[in-house]
């Protein structure tokens, strides 16, 4: 193998508040030759994920957080350039953690085959990947089923907008909440939402009474804050609240109050579920039959927002909390 220099962003320094650009470092460097049983792949996407944001922070969470001065991780999906193990071989589509960079070499356990039927490849990072999983997950947590009323904020990102068209296909009646007019009209119009409004135009709890007079069953949470005191308002006895992400949060320097109107968990007798999408690794496989089976039949659409080049992935990812992307954000890092 000749030489292979590849660009890659380090986190420079831990962001207070909305990370900036002078937080993270574009760096350049060599690849070492590949040793046995390593493979050396090129990124074609990478994710740019609002968890990451919480790995930037010191301190530890359920996973580690970022190191400074080192390269940041995150989901990726690559072409294989050169093989020393034979699990693959050139040209072979894989995802990996190895995000944030432009190559890299890895062991093949590292490494996942995916096939390139499936197109495009950054699929592997929405709605067949951990965004589409959680959404999946979300949904089997509480489960939601036929007739269930369920409201879902941040409902045309890259989870929202999937568990707004799966609890469609479940028979449910979905309620969506995002930050535009034309993300509203996405919901409508293309996920197929019974109503979509934009939370910035008035009270969460205003808005969320007049489209569901009668109360919701399910409420899927990816923002925290005021919309999920409206949702524990709008619940009905024995509702259900799947918590996926705070978002409203992430960039707060001290940690806000909890919801005003908690007393709603104990007067209606709700229940609220936490999850983590890598503890449920062992459904991937169900999750994949299922969902891809929706996508390859054109049940369900994986809208995405791509950025072009390494250059842009630290906007990308500030993006996330700006409300710049449409379904899931990726970064294009080369052409397949
Ligand atoms: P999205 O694609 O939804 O992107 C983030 C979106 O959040 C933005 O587009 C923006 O949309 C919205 N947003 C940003 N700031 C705010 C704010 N202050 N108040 C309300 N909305 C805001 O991201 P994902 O789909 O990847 O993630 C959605 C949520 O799910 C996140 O909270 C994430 O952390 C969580 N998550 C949890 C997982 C788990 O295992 N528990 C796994 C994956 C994601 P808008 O224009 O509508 O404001």
């Amino acid at each position: 193998m000749s030489k292979i220099s590849s660009r890659e962003i380090h986190l420079a320094s831990r962001p207070n508040g909305l990370p900036t650009a002078a937080n993270f470092t574009l760096a350049q460097v060599e690849l070492e030759p590949l040793q046995d049983r390593q493979v050396l792949v090129r990124n074609l996407f990478m994710s740019v994920d609002p968890y990451m944001r919480g790995r930037m922070n010191a301190g530890k969470s359920y996973i580690p957080p970022f190191e400074l001065g080192k390269p940041l991780d995150g989901g990726a999906v690559g072409e294989v350039i050169e093989s020393h193990a034979r699990e693959f071989k050139p040209g072979d589509a894989v995802t990996s953690n190895f995000g944030w960079r432009e190559y890299f070499t890895a062991s093949p356990k590292e490494l996942r085959l995916v096939s390139r039927e499936v197109q495009p490849l950054s699929v592997y990072l929405g709605a067949l990947g951990m965004t589409g999983m959680t959404a999946w997950v979300g949904l089997n947590l509480a489960e939601v089923k036929a007739g269930d009323v369920i409201f879902i904020s941040g409902a045309a990102g890259a989870v929202g907008s999937v568990a707004g068209q799966l609890a469609k296909l479940r028979g449910c009646r979905v309620i969506g909440s995002a930050g535009s007019m034309e993300k509203v009209m996405f919901l409508r119009e293309e996920c197929g939402f019974d109503i979509a409004f934009d939370y910035k135009t008035g009270p969460v709890i205003e808005q969320l009474n007049l489209e569901a007079p009668d109360g919701i069953d399910v409420y899927f949470d990816n923002v925290g804050g005021e919309t999920l005191e409206a949702a524990l308002s709008a619940l009905r006895v024995h509702g259900r609240i799947i918590a996926c992400g705070c978002i409203s949060g992430y960039n707060d320097e001290k940690p806000r109050p909890g919801p005003s109107n908690l007393s709603n968990m104990i007067a209606k007798r709700l229940t609220m579920k936490g999850l983590i999408v890598r503890d449920w690794l062992d459904r991937q496989g169900e999750f994949e039959k299922e969902v891809g089976g929706y996508f390859r039949t054109g049940k369900l659409k994986n809208k995405e927002t791509v950025a072009e080049g390494i250059g842009q992935a630290v906007s990308a990812f500030i993006g996330l909390f700006e409300g710049k992307n449409v379904g899931k954000m990726v970064v294009k890092l080369g052409s397949a």
